[in-house]
């Protein structure tokens, strides 16, 4: 192995590493694709976006299977949930895909290498060393250029740390049943996928949130509306709220913290799902030893994702000002393989990567909210569209939520659109293809 040079390395096999591999070896290069991992797919196949979504899907069956008269389907008696099953599907499709990934690595002839990656310092002569640990057996990696997409993990609350009741992303996706009661600290796309997920398979569900409201890098009429539904469903919310404490009682888990008010306020509940934000995994690979520049944990990189160390590129959840999404990752690998085969690449533009939340309703948007279109001085020209007024809404049960399109007054460009409802997630793709055609709000 030490004798090959590869064209690149790159550290971590989740979206943003997979991703990347396969179009540089589409591109000709000779790709070697290291991960900590023994199977491929980082945290989005793993614990992330694909068993978040089996789980979404169950619960809108089930949802559904609630009122099945309304459709007309009777004779199905009284459905029950059989956990075990709904968890037994979620881990076969991560398995389907794993496998899936195995095939697509060996049929374009990338070197998978089992192992933790750490940079060693510059390039010699144009070449690269990386240092892999296989559980204390030692090797390395030479390659001419290096991607690092080693991802990112659950941040916890100082001074606690992950169990059977006090959850991350990680615990919470094998729970042995739906808890009965579920506090959620953070109320970014996590916290409210799994508050929305839990709710639908019965659980009482209570989110704790210290900024103002939901959803906080969305519009702020998405947010709101977000609340008013959730609030329907009978979802507590708390904005505004300060954790100061977070302790295991003898059946389940007690929160202090302070609402809006300041006030001392006690919610306890089955379990507690921390979701405060994802940390990059930069601190142990070898970083220091080289000239790339940091924004905290985050990896500083150029219009084309290299870092300040030439020859060392960044893509995925790691990079600063960037996203945390699998597509963002995704596109970011395949912009770096292009740049370094010497293909045709659009950088990536920040205002034309959607944002989807995989809530009970959805949330799809692009581009500016009003507020920041405001803030950089453009004329704010605002559409909205409720879902109230669409047939095909009230057909999927799906009438709540809107359409809002944010323009510029002179010339009609579009700036933003924000959908809540009914496969937004899916709706919002069209807006991302207009904005990258340029189309106006004609
Ligand atoms: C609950 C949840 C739901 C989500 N849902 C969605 C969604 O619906 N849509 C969406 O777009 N995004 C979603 N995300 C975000 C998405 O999962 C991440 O943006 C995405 O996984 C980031 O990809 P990545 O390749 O940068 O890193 P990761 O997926 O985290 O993969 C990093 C890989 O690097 C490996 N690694 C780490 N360090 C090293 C090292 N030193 N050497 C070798 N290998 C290393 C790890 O083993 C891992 O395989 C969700 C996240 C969570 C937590």
């Amino acid at each position: 192995m030490a004798d090959t040079i590869y064209d690149v390395a790159i550290l971590g096999g989740g979206p943003a590493g997979y991703t990347a591999a396969i179009r540089g070896a589409e591109y000709g290069l000779k790709v070697a694709l290291i991960d900590a991992s023994p199977k491929l797919g980082g945290t989005c196949l793993h614990v992330g976006c694909i068993p978040t979504k089996t789980l979404l899907f169950n619960a809108e069956i089930w949802d559904h299977l609630k009122h099945a008269d309304e459709y007309g389907i009777t004779g199905i008696g009284t459905p029950s949930l059989d956990w075990a099953a709904v968890l037994k599907r979620k881990n076969a499709i991560v398995t389907r895909h794993v496998k899936g990934l195995e095939f697509l690595m060996k049929k374009h002839k990338i070197a998978v290498i089992a192992g933790f990656g750490r940079l060693t310092g510059s390039a010699r002569d144009g070449v690269h060393t990386v240092d892999v640990d296989k559980s204390g057996q030692k090797s390395q990696v030479k390659a001419k250029n290096v991607i690092l997409a080693t991802g990112s993990q659950a941040k916890m609350l100082p001074g606690l740390k992950a169990d059977d009741r006090i959850l991350t992303n990680i615990e919470i996706l094998d729970l042995p049943e739906p808890p009965k009661s579920l506090a959620i600290i953070g109320a970014g796309a996590v916290g409210v996928e799994f508050g929305s997920i839990f709710r639908s398979f019965g659980a009482e569900v209570t989110i704790l949130e210290f900024l103002p409201r939901l959803v906080p890098v969305e519009d702020e009429e998405i947010s709101k509306e977000l609340a008013r539904l959730f609030r329907k469903r009978g979802i507590e919310i708390n904005t505004g709220a300060r954790v100061e404490k977070v302790e295991r009682t003898e059946k389940g888990v007690k929160i202090s913290f302070n609402d809006a008010n300041g006030k001392p306020q006690v919610k306890e509940a089955e379990k507690v799902l921390v979701a405060v934000g994802r940390a990059p995994q930069t601190a142990d690979i070898g970083i220091k030893k080289t000239r790339i520049e940091m924004n905290g944990a985050s990896v500083k990189v150029n219009e084309t994702l290299e870092t300040a160390e030439p020859g060392i590129y960044a893509v995925g959840d790691i990079v600063a000002g960037l996203p945390q999404l699998a597509h963002s990752g995704s596109m970011s690998g395949m912009v770096v393989m292009a740049k370094i085969a010497g293909r045709a690449f659009r950088p990536v533009r920040r205002s034309r990567i959607p944002g989807c939340t995989y809530t009970e309703p959805q949330i799809g948007s692009v581009g500016m909210t009003e507020a920041q279109a405001n803030e950089q001085g453009y004329d704010v020209k605002v559409g909205t569209f409720p879902f109230a007024g669409n047939s095909k809404a009230t057909i999927v049960d799906g009438h709540d939520g809107f359409v809002k399109i944010v323009s510029d007054a002179k010339y009609g460009e579009i700036l933003g659109v924000h959908i809540i409802g009914p496969q937004a997630t899916e709706l919002i793709a069209e807006a991302v293809a207009v904005m990258e055609l340029e189309g106006t709000v004609e």
